[in-house]
């Protein structure tokens, strides 16, 4: 042993020099596309109304401060897992599936990778290339092998939907796929539902599991309902599979770390013993999960009032995106004479948008027009107002050609 001293430097994570970056930049003209948080019109952080008026009952309700159960919050667990699948499910109503309280969405799927590997120790997962940058390093620590399938098409901007296929098909049988319920990050790409279809095939076919991320339900189109439905079609074919969930972004909760990790299972009996296993390793890794942003949830999702104003507020978020993707892209329509096609924008959907810029391109955006994204070229469309749109599309063209 040669002492702690032997411990080397490890890696930078990317996104935090892009925000130091930005940070840096006294320029007043920047715009920082690198961010994973929702920004108001005024490019200011967001915290709903709605959670304000769940915390201002909590407060008044006094509640204490004791330890949750292992399992989490138990109303949240309902509430969270009918949020997702919907109540009248029929996995919920035979009870098959095991929910747990995850730190959200990364604690959740830090979790589901827990179970994998612990019972599925030869099994891999098979994950898109690209996928949010954490998906590797949270397999890798649960020591889950994985490889990639296809998914971005740099020549259409879109999917590459017979590489995603094939690949998914050539795997051996039995793996895990990882899949982004919708809003897929970094890309905005989304399968469609005929699409969904298809795959839902292959992987009942090859015998694989999905393991779905769902971190954007309601946030990317303004509906949890239509946010869910990939997540639903696979439900309703009887298939076993994993979601780990997220309020981080659809409720502004970035900091509270609620979230929780589904199994459907194909028996109640199944779901109860894999909730066991669930919930043995959540004792051995941080014993019982925080509870303030559970009782936030549980307060929106389980009382009608609040849902519905939630919904509304989803709608706002989602909207205000939207419509900043349709202005950019009419400003680049309208100043590029070049007849580049950049309606990606306009069909990518969620927070992010790829458009596989390369690195002079990403180099001049940043040096010349003060515009700031992460390594792999992902832009948050959250950092860009109204305001912004023009300057922003003049940046591209100028980069790009
Ligand atoms: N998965 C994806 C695809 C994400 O984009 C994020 C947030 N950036 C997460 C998981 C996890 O976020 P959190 O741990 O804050 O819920």
């Amino acid at each position: 042993v040669t002492g702690l001293d032997s411990i080397g430097m490890a890696p930078a994570e990317p996104n935090v020099e892009v925000s130091e970056a930005f940070g840096a930049d006294r320029n007043e003209m920047k715009v920082e596309l690198g961010l994973g948080a929702y920004r108001t019109e005024d490019l200011q952080p967001y915290v709903l109304n709605v959670v304000k008026k769940a915390e201002k009952l909590m407060l008044e309700r006094g509640e204490n401060k004791e330890y949750l159960p292992i399992e989490g919050l138990g109303a949240f667990n309902k509430a969270t897992a009918e949020l997702l699948f919907g109540a009248d499910n029929a996995v919920i109503q035979q009870q098959r599936v095991a929910t747990v309280q995850g730190i959200s969405g990364t604690g959740s799927l830090r979790l589901a990778a827990a179970l994998i590997h612990s019972h599925f120790p030869t099994s891999q997962i098979l994950i898109s290339s690209p996928t949010w940058g954490n998906h590797k390093n949270i397999l890798n620590d649960a020591g889950v092998a994985w490889s990639e399938y296809r998914y971005y098409d740099p020549l259409t901007v879109a999917l590459d939907f017979q590489g995603m296929i094939s690949d998914i098909k050539a795997a051996p049988e039995g793996c895990f796929v990882l899949l982004h319920g919708c809003a897929h990050n970094p890309t905005g790409i989304d399968p469609t539902p005929a699409q969904w279809q298809i795959i839902a095939d292959v992987i009942e076919e090859k015998k694989h599991i999905p393991l779905f991320d769902v971190v954007y339900q309601g946030y990317a189109s303004g509906s949890v309902e239509a946010d869910a439905s990939s997540v639903r079609l696979f439900a309703a074919r009887g298939m076993e599979l994993l979601v780990a969930q997220s309020y981080s972004k659809n409720m502004g909760l970035y900091a509270e770390r609620i979230g929780a990790i589904n199994v459907v299972c194909s028996s109640p009996d199944s779901a109860q013993r894999v909730k066991s296993q669930l919930k043995r390793l959540a004792r051995g890794m941080y014993s019982n999960p925080p509870v303030h942003g559970a009782r936030i949830v549980t307060n929106i999702v389980g009382n009608s009032d609040l849902f519905s104003e939630w919904e509304e507020e989803l709608r706002m978020m989602a909207g205000r995106i939207k419509s900043v993707r349709k202005k950019l892209y009419e400003c680049l329509s309208a100043k590029d004479k070049s007849g580049k096609d950049w309606s990606f924008f306009v069909k990518h959907i969620g927070m992010y948008s790829y458009a596989g810029l390369n690195e002079a391109q990403r180099e001049r955006m940043r040096k010349k027009w003060h515009v700031y994204m992460t390594k792999d070229g992902r832009m948050a469309l959250t950092g860009v107002s109204q305001a912004k749109c023009e300057y922003l599309a003049d940046a591209f063209i100028d980069s790009y050609h």
